[in-house]
């Protein structure tokens, strides 16, 4: 199928399911929006339904999901919400199950509208399975569903540990680059994540990633940390993850804020996980405003979208609401997204044709039905069933 068949059969289909429907909810156009996530940790994204099927128990998953009970008092501490995520490495130890937890994953993004997602995960091993088998088996659950001929683009981002020494993070990265060589189409980046407060970044490690033709994404700037957050934009990433400590008004130094203006790497926002750790104090204080208006470059994305109970479309709303965004904003930064992205330039060409043809072709038919006074969640599951039988469709 060309592309401009299937524009046809986007319109199409967007008519048939618009038909009877006389008003829609923000949140409903944002789940139609076609989007773009680049920070998405596998393991922090798993849904209920999924984390039961590999055998979690009910205690477990209540556990994996309190966080957000907290959300508007925000007390939540850093090393609490990393301890979470033991819940879902306890329910993923072997091939089958990380296979089925990556599937299910790549399966909530489709029906969320995503059409081009980076997933990152730090390679384990486990008594029945090693770092490379876990990264098979990702892979395994991406070659499943991603693709030309599917709805969604999955890519994978491998990360170092901030907890691991030197020797195991050099190690890490032999394993890495071993597997990009054998996987160069999905493989495509390296980063560094896990608890802020351990370990630190190591330059010559990344270095060497980079010489090697892997894409960088680091976390940075999690906590309040100037040396170290200067250390990553000398160091000139391709993205930095989270930001939150950068600018002079929350907490940064002027010098690494006048580093970063000259740099301008994008930055990977992830709103409701910053509040719900407690390192924005609330939606409207985020960060992400100083980016929207110094048109700096940045990516809305959800971190950890089973951990925080959040979607890629809900973090778009939130955005939209706090920021005062119009949909053709919110379109604009899906399509700048593409281009920070880590996909090939043919890729990207694709995406950038797929998303322009929605924006003149869909766009207006979704948007003049919202109404702003509509409840959240209303009508949500019509497109939801619209991205499901889209998929199907495209895979006849
Ligand atoms: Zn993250």
């Amino acid at each position: 199928m060309n592309v401009m068949e299937e524009s046809g059969l986007l319109v199409e289909k967007l008519e048939e399911t618009l038909k009877h429907i006389k008003k829609l909810s923000m949140r409903t156009y944002l789940k139609f929006l076609p989007k773009i996530e680049l920070h998405a940790h596998l393991n922090g994204s798993l849904n209920d339904k999924i984390l039961k099927e590999l055998g979690c128990e009910e205690d477990s998953i209540m556990q994996y999901k309190k966080l957000t009970q907290s959300i508007d008092k925000s007390d939540n501490t850093l090393q609490e919400c990393f301890d979470v995520f033991k819940i879902a490495q306890n329910a993923t130890k072997t091939q089958e199950s990380v296979y089925l937890a990556t599937k299910s994953v790549i399966e909530d993004f489709v029906r969320d509208g995503v059409v081009y997602l980076e997933l990152r995960t730090t390679p384990r091993s486990e008594i029945n399975m090693s770092k490379e088998e876990y990264i098979e088996s990702v892979i395994r659950g991406i070659e499943s569903l991603s693709g030309s001929k599917e709805k969604i683009f999955v890519k994978l981002i491998l990360s170092i540990d901030r907890r691991h020494d030197k020797k195991t993070s050099e190690e890490s990265l032999k394993i890495i680059l071993k597997m990009r060589e054998k996987y160069p189409n999905i493989i495509k980046g390296i980063d560094f994540s896990g608890n802020p407060n351990a370990g630190e970044f190591d330059a010559a490690l990344f270095e060497e990633a980079r010489k090697n033709g892997l894409k960088t994404s680091i976390h940075c700037a999690e906590i309040q940390n100037d040396d170290e957050t200067k250390r990553i934009l000398e160091f000139g990433p391709d993205r930095i993850g989270h930001a939150t400590y950068l600018h002079p008004l929350y907490g940064g130094s002027q010098e690494n804020w006048d580093l970063y203006c000259k740099k301008k790497i994008p930055v990977e926002c992830c709103l409701t996980s910053n509040v719900v750790c407690g390192t924005s104090q609330s939606f409207p204080e985020h960060h992400i405003q100083e980016w929207i208006n110094g048109s700096l470059p940045f990516s809305i994305n959800t971190d950890d979208k089973g951990v925080f109970s959040t979607s890629l479309s809900r973090e778009y709303q939130l955005v939209q609401r706090h920021f005062k965004l119009t949909g053709s904003n919110l379109w604009q930064i899906s399509y700048d997204a593409i281009d920070y992205s880590f996909a090939s330039a043919k890729e990207k060409e694709k995406m950038q044709y797929y998303l322009l043809q929605w924006l003149y072709l869909c766009h207006d038919m979704i948007y003049k039905k919202v109404d702003p006074n509509i409840d959240d969640d209303f009508c949500e599951g019509i497109a939801d069933g619209f991205w499901n039988k889209l998929h199907m469709l495209e895979q006849q």
